[in-house]
Parts: structure tokens; sequence; C-alpha cells
């Protein structure tokens, strides 16, 4: 499948994986993280993971949508496959989206009365 129709939005994110955390610091962290413009952490469950994606463009990717150190690229650019892609193929909706404080604060009270129901 080619590259068409897209604004190179594998060249304007970046994401970090970490393990999947119940620690109070820790969820801390991620309200900092998501009280930030573009970032946002989702599950994926599956993987036990959470993935932290910052909406932020290359600094090598030029105007016109082309890379401009095509032949050093990184790997992980290499391995951007257009067959399944963000663009190309429909991502499953995570079972965990953080996008605001809200959302981490929704989370942590569906942990504490999780364990309350348990006492
Ligand atoms: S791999 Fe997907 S996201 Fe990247 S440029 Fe091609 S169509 Fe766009
Ligand atoms: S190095 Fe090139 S292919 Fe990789 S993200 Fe930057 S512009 Fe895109």
């Amino acid at each position: 499948m080619e590259c068409i129709n897209c604004n190179s939005d594998c060249c304007n994110f970046i994401s970090i994986s970490f393990p999947k955390t119940d620690r109070e610091i820790e969820l801390d962290a991620i309200k900092w993280f998501v009280a930030h413009k573009g970032v946002s952490v989702r599950a994926m469950e599956a993987l036990n993971i959470w993935i932290l994606d910052i909406e932020v463009p290359c600094k090598h990717l030029s105007d016109d949508k082309k890379c401009l150190i095509y032949s050093v690229r990184p790997d992980i650019c290499k391995n951007f496959d257009s067959e399944t892609c963000l663009v190309n193929q429909k991502q499953p909706t995570p079972a965990i989206l953080f996008s605001s404080i809200a959302d981490v604060e929704n989370y942590l009270k569906g942990m504490n009365d999780d364990k309350n129901d348990k006492k």
C-alpha cells in the first residue's frame, strides 16, 4: 500500500512504551505528561504495556513532507509499514486512553473503588 493522502503522520509523533502501572506516584507522573499539549497515554492490554504518545514533528521532515536524511534515517523509520500504519489500518480502540488529568483521576478513582470493594 502506498503512502498517499497522508501528512507523513508517522514522522509527526514519537511513542515510548513502559510497563502498565497502578502505582500512584507513577500515575501522578502520567497526570503531568498528559497536562501537556499533544501528549496522551494509551494501554496496549495484550502486551500489558502502556504507550506514551507525543505529537511532535521530526526535525528532518521537509515542508513538502520528505525525509531530509532518508539514507541514514533510523531503522524504526525504515520499518514504518504503510500496510499497518495508523493511517492505513484501523487501530483497535485502546481500553485505556488518558488525554487529560481528569482521565487519570477517573482511573485512580476506579482503582480505589475496586480496592474498597475487595475489603
Ligand atoms: S507509513 Fe502510513 S503514516 Fe507513514 S507516511 Fe505512509 S501512510 Fe503515512
Ligand atoms: S528521520 Fe525521516 S523518516 Fe524518520 S521520522 Fe524523521 S523525517 Fe520521518
